[in-house]
């Protein structure tokens, strides 16, 4: 038989998991991160708060009687949910994976969807794992707008600002260097860079490769060579425009992020009519390839022009 204290106890306890709940969910940052037998383990939370008290609520209407076979059940269920949970929160807290430093990451795009395209999963998994990260775009990307009525108002900064709301960075800084031509402004961009570094110390930069065949994303490679050579590590990203002579040797494992890579990639919708390479099943293939080439579920490619452990 169930008192009355302990009915209003077991209702206070389901109370305090929805609302354990309501804020896990409303931080989905730290949802994103866990790995899937945790996020299973997060989802049971509802139905033991909701087995919990359906328990109680038969043992008191059935006080005076012996208990049937529903209630049984019904206890039985809650208390194998809650092993499930507990066990699961143990293998998380043992097997989680804990920075060992926290570092500081920036991420420069020539255009606003390329930091997406080449790191986005990476710079969310970095996030989730207590770094810090950064993005600069030099340009607004005017010059990739097809209809022409959107260039009287441009919507690609506030597009960049949105995937980098999804990517949960630190900060996000649209520059507006003129676009199609930032190899004229490769002096400025490089000067952008070298004051960022100095203000941000940065551990790792992530950038456009050598072997890109548009001239604003070599512009921006470049300028970043040259600016960030006191960085410890230099990755650069491919694109879909990067030639088969990209050779990766860095890659970083992102199965778990790949949707909000993709989720990343849909802010920007002024592109997804006239780019295929924006395409979901393309960008999940490609990370498939690239894990698969480094005996991963899903990965991100680098090249790595520094890399310090
Ligand atoms: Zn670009």
């Amino acid at each position: 038989m169930v008192s009355i204290e302990e009915l209003i106890f077991l209702c206070f306890l389901s109370a305090t998991l929805l609302f354990v709940m309501f804020h896990i969910f409303r931080f989905r940052l730290l949802l994103t991160g866990l790995p899937r037998p945790a996020r299973r383990s997060v989802g049971m939370l509802p139905l033991l708060a909701v087995l919990m008290p359906a328990n109680s609520a038969l043992e008191f209407s059935v006080a005076q009687q012996s208990r049937s076979p529903v209630g049984y059940g019904l206890e039985l269920t809650g208390f194998i949910v809650l092993a499930f949970i507990i066990v699961n929160l143990i293998w998380l807290i043992r097997f989680s994976p804990k920075p060992q430093k926290k570092m500081i990451i920036l991420a420069l795009g020539a255009h606003p969807d390329d930091i997406e395209l080449g790191c986005g999963a990476t710079l969310l998994r970095y996030k989730v794992e207590g770094h810090e990260t950064h993005g600069i775009v030099f340009s607004n990307g005017e010059g990739g707008l097809h209809d022409p009525q959107l260039k009287n108002c441009n919507p690609r900064k506030r597009e960049a600002e949105r995937g980098g709301q999804v990517m949960h960075l630190d900060s996000l800084t649209v520059m507006e260097f003129p676009d199609t031509k930032l190899n004229t402004k490769q002096e400025d961009i490089m000067r952008v860079i070298e004051e960022c570094t100095r203000q941000l110390h940065p551990d790792l930069i992530f950038t456009h490769n050598r072997h890109d065949l548009h001239r604003d994303h070599r512009a921006v490679y470049l300028a970043t060579m040259e600016a960030a050579r006191r960085v410890p590590t230099v990755l650069c990203y491919e694109n879909p425009n990067t030639p088969s002579s990209f050779q990766p040797n860095c890659f970083i494992e992102v199965s778990l992020y790949l949707e909000h890579k993709i989720k990343a990639l849909k802010c920007h919708a002024s592109q997804h009519i006239s780019r295929p390479y924006m395409e979901e099943d393309l960008v999940q293939s490609l990370a498939r390839v690239r894990g698969g080439q480094a005996r991963l579920r899903a990965a991100e490619a680098f090249e790595a022009i520094r890399f310090t452990l």
